[in-house]
């Protein structure tokens, strides 16, 4: 990507935070100073700030060998302690940790001293299974307060938990307990979605199963939370309800202290573009970045804010803003087992009204699935209440952007941007709502204490006004330690690329503004090459999105004879215009559209109008499917699909 993305959006508007938004911020413009005076040391203020270690640290940064970076590394800290006891030693074990809401309506009140309380428990049953330090725990569950315990109860014995997300097939779980050697498994007998329970323990049984001659079977027992109320099938001495043994085993339990550098969790990536890694991440170093980035991104006030990430905990946004960085700072929050559209259309405004939550932190494609229903759907809640909205997992396009601050907003709400990755372990690009003044679809500035860089092909910095590759240029507390089991494909997907100059490679494409904002642009991968003019995905697609009948658009480049790659747009209509426009006509007012907005090159040889796209289960689009169909493939791997008949459908509309 040397040269630079050809046509870009105008995007003009910006909004600076209310004087009333300012005066009120914890964000503070000395941020940026300390952490540009000495970059280790305000990292090693953050953490002993932000976080209570039994033993402290006296080395900040050890990068003699790298990639393989070590943070804190001499100091010795409980995680779950720095989420739960010293709340309540402070005195805050009244505040409420969760208020967690059933999908059919039940709820529950959680406080911290009754949350580690639970946790305590959790971890003396937990130990009493065998597990310890550095052993591996499975956690497939529904988001129900459980999750959370069991991921703060593997913490606290200094074990390693790997969460898979409760949506994935029987084989997806079988490969990651397989790959990470898990010796439990926690998971409940199911959950409800869309009105239904959809059952759980059966996916852990299956996957247990069917062991080959000589395959090892790492798994000792399966600890199963009772929620579906649905019939299960029982191994007896391997499984184990949660209800027999955690609410009777004792609530005194002393958080040992572990190495900084001690594994936390390992996560699999969402398999946007191809087989998922399993993403490992340690203690001190992460924990620190997951406190910091949710208190100064969001602002937050822990006494008063009530804040909530809709992110499944499956999921690294789950991880650092659902468990860790909430906790770690002391927040109270909201979880959410269902779906977005069950009972009702308005379920998510209806909790945001019933809770009175001032953060709100989700990401793009739920948006834009609002945006396709209407905005009388969340017009009919109170949604005064808040005062932050975050955006995470994909480009926002600005039409959304904006239609999130109105509509959600009242026009009034900072919205945080949000860039980073499974691998980055925490946020790294972001506007701070106190601060910055916000651009639509821009993600702005790396946080203090992070160095970003957008360079070309040969690791030289492009320059304002210019498109490239998204690189990290120093290291970061979050960054991930390894991929587990894999160091040699650890160095080969991030780090061999710009060896010479040691940056880290993120996989996406970004541009600098004229003044020097970040515009990311999609996944490198993904960017199109049309007569020679490199085409970014996000710019098409935020182009079809600004138009009056889009809902969502997702863009790819396939071969073509004439110009090398040709643009082929999918589309879904806002459904207010599905009754009264033919798709013919549509699809062609959209191509003259795309070319009236960026210019004729950036003009869709095709526009396909289609009745869904194809979404991780995280809600990305997989635009590598979408390339099979335009260039008239068989489709490729769709283990990671969310709904594996998408494909199909989509097949057979654009025959
Ligand atoms: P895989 O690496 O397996 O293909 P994935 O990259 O989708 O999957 P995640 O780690 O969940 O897995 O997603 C990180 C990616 O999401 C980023 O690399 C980027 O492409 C995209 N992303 C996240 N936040 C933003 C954002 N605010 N703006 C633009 N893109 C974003
Ligand atoms: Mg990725």
């Amino acid at each position: 990507m040397s040269s630079q993305i050809d046509h870009l959006l105008d995007e003009t508007r910006q909004f600076p935070p209310s004087p009333e938004f300012v005066a009120h911020s914890i964000d503070d413009p000395a941020l940026y100073q300390r952490a540009a005076a000495d970059r280790e040391a305000f990292w090693g203020d953050q953490s002993r700030e932000l976080l209570t270690w039994h033993t402290p640290f006296t080395r900040t940064l050890d990068w003699s060998n790298p990639p393989f970076a070590k943070w804190f590394d001499d100091g010795e800290l409980n995680v779950a302690y720095n989420c739960l006891d010293r709340h309540v030693e402070a005195g805050n074990g009244d505040r409420v940790a969760l208020l967690w809401e059933g999908e059919p309506g039940d709820s529950r009140r959680i406080t911290y001293a009754e949350l580690t309380d639970e946790v305590k428990r959790t971890a003396n049953v937990l130990a009493g299974l065998g597990i310890g330090q550095g052993d591996r725990v499975a956690i497939y569950l529904p988001m129900i307060p459980e999750a959370i315990v069991s991921m703060l109860a593997v913490a606290r014995l200094g074990a390693i938990h790997s969460v898979v997300f409760g949506g994935f097939s029987a084989d997806s779980l079988r490969s990651r307990i397989d790959d990470a050697g898990a010796k439990l498994v926690i998971t409940a007998d199911g959950g409800y979605r869309k009105g239904k329970v959809s059952a759980l323990k059966p996916a852990v049984d299956q996957a247990l199963s069917d062991r080959g001659d000589g395959e090892q079977q790492s798994v000792e027992h399966v600890l199963v939370v009772r929620r579906g109320e649905n019939d299960v099938e029982w191994q007896p001495g391997r499984d184990i309800w949660w209800h027999d043994v955690v609410p009777v085993a004792p609530a005194e339990h002393t958080a040992a202290s572990f190495p900084a550098e001690n594994p936390l969790f390992i996560l699999y990536t969402s398999g946007t573009t191809g087989k998922p890694k399993g993403i490992l991440h340690t203690s001190g170093g992460y924990l620190t970045q997951a406190a910091y980035t949710h208190k100064y991104v969001f602002d937050l006030h822990p006494e008063t804010d009530v804040f909530w990430c809709t992110a499944d905990i499956g999921w690294i946004t789950g991880h650092s803003y659902v468990a860790y960085g909430p906790l770690a700072n002391g927040a109270t929050q909201v979880l959410y087992e269902g779906t977005p559209d069950a009972p009702h259309p308005g379920r998510w405004w209806e909790i945001i009204e019933k809770y009175k939550v001032s953060i709100f932190y989700t990401a793009p494609t739920a948006i834009r699935s609002f945006m396709k229903v209407g905005r009388s759907v969340p017009q009919k809640f109170d949604l005064s209440s808040l005062r932050v909205l975050g955006s995470v997992g994909e480009p926002i396009n600005p039409e959304a952007w904006m239609w999130y601050r109105e509509v959600i907003g009242a026009g009034t709400t900072p919205i945080v941007d949000t860039w980073w990755q499974t691998e980055t372990g925490a946020i790294m690009v972001s506007p701070l709502p106190g601060i910055t003044a916000t651009k639509p679809g821009s993600a702005q500035v790396p946080l203090p204490g992070i160095s970003i860089d957008v360079v070309d092909e040969t690791g030289e910095h492009v320059g304002n006004g210019n498109g490239g590759l998204l690189v990290v240029t120093e290291p970061w507390p979050s960054m991930l330690r390894g991929i587990w089991g894999d160091p040699e494909r650890f160095v080969e997907t991030y780090w061999e690329k710009f060896a010479d100059q040691g940056y880290y490679f993120a996989g996406d494409g970004a541009r600098l503004d004229d003044d020097g904002d970040l515009w990311l642009l999609g996944r490198v991968d993904d960017v199109m090459n049309v007569s020679g003019h490199r085409l970014s995905t996000a710019e098409i697609e935020s182009a079809l999105v600004a138009h009056e009948a889009t809902a969502e658009a997702a863009v790819v480049g396939a071969n073509d004879e004439t110009t090398g790659q040709a643009v082929v747009a999918f589309v879904i209509l806002k459904e207010s215009f599905l009754a009264d426009h033919t798709p013919e006509g549509l699809a062609a007012q959209l191509r003259s559209w795309v070319g009236e907005q960026i210019g004729p090159i950036a003009r869709p040889r095709d526009v396909y109008i289609v009745g869904e796209l194809p979404k991780t289960r995280s809600g990305k689009i997989m635009r590598r499917l979408l390339r099979d169909v335009a260039e008239g493939r068989e489709v490729g791997d769709t283990t990671t699909l969310a709904d594996t008949a998408v494909m199909s459908i989509i097949s057979a509309q654009v025959k």
